[in-house]
């Protein structure tokens, strides 16, 4: 074990704490496969996983073990190519039995921040799939709230735009710069602080000690 690892384990060991007080589950894994097989296990033959798009789930392995797997049913979203097929795709995506998705940021005390583009990321976190799994590397960890919203707009927006080869402030400077474009990618910012009191434990923090995405 390193330093680094070790500082990683006692920080999750923390804030899984805080999380659960806020009525979500929680669990730590020290590598992204070790989360991956974990991930796995725990659906049930047949289930329905879908999911927001995520580097974290690309990275880990585990958006390819799902795409492979026989005994899962994948909604892959990047499979929907029209308009039409994109609005039906984000219909099912709500009746799914699984959603799967990172976090921009979480905070020391627990709390989830998240930028989404066309919402439905965010949506389906808020509600529909009967669970959710947000999975994040270490990396995403600010100390708070504050620091959380600078991080998912000043470092996860930038890289992701970047990546995506959008021409905004962001991708000349490296930092944001409150663009109003017409396909910004940052139109909802969303704080989850608690899971809502009908279904707890129905979002599931999975942390990791690696890191992982943006
Ligand atoms: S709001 Fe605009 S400038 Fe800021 S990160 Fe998003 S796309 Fe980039």
């Amino acid at each position: 074990m390193s330093v680094k690892s070790d500082t990683y384990r006692i920080s999750a060991e923390n804030i899984i704490k805080k999380i659960k007080m806020r009525g979500m589950d929680a669990a730590y894994y020290e590598t992204g496969e070790q989360a991956k097989e974990a991930i796995l296990a725990e659906m049930p033959e047949g289930s329905v996983v879908t999911w927001g798009g995520s580097m974290t789930i690309e990275e880990m392995g585990l958006a390819d073990a799902i795409r492979n797997s026989d005994k899962l049913v994948f909604l892959d979203r990047s499979t929907a190519k029209t308009t039409e097929e994109r609005r039906e795709m984000y219909t099912n995506q709500t009746a799914a039995d699984y959603f799967l998705m990172s976090s921009n940021a979480i905070t020391m005390d627990g709390e989830l921040v998240n930028i989404d583009g066309n919402g439905n990321r965010v949506a389906c976190l808020i509600i529909g799939p009967a669970h959710v799994y947000v999975i994040a590397g270490m990396n995403k960890i600010s100390p708070d709230l504050d620091s959380a919203i600078k991080r998912a707009r000043n470092i996860a927006s930038p890289e992701n735009n970047v990546r995506l080869g959008k021409e905004h402030p962001c991708t000349k400077t490296g930092r944001c710069g409150d663009c109003l474009a017409e396909d910004c990618i940052c139109n909802q910012i969303v704080i989850t602080r608690r899971n809502s009191g009908g279904a707890p434990g129905r979002i599931k923090v999975i942390l990791i000690g690696e890191e992982l995405g943006y």
